[in-house]
C-alpha cells in the first residue's frame, strides 16, 4: 500500500467508504480502520456501524437500551458492544 496519500485525502476516502457501509466486508472494514488510524483520523460515530471484534458490519442486530446503555449484540460473534446514550 502507497503510503503517499493526505489526510484529506484519507477523511474523503473513509466518508465514502462509511456511506456504503452495507456494501463492505470485514476485511474492508479492518483495512479503512488500520488508515485512519496511520492518519490518526477518529472514526467516531462511525465506530458503532461495525463489530469491534470480528468486524462485520451490523445489517440485523440484536439492539437493547437500558438505563441510558445501548447495547448491540453482534449476530455474527456474539459480542457486545455498549455505548452511552
Ligand atoms: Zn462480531
Amino acid at each position: 500500500m502507497k503510503n503517499k496519500i493526505s489526510k484529506s485525502e484519507v477523511q474523503k476516502e473513509i466518508k465514502n467508504f462509511f456511506e456504503n457501509i452495507k456494501d463492505k466486508t470485514p476485511k474492508d472494514i479492518k483495512k479503512i480502520k488500520r488508515l485512519a488510524m496511520s492518519k490518526n483520523i477518529p472514526l467516531k460515530e462511525k465506530r458503532k456501524l461495525f463489530c469491534k471484534k470480528c468486524y462485520a458490519v451490523y445489517r440485523n442486530p440484536k439492539i437493547r437500551i437500558k438505563n441510558k446503555i445501548k447495547s448491540v449484540e453482534c449476530e455474527k460473534c456474539g459480542n457486545i458492544s455498549r455505548w452511552k446514550l
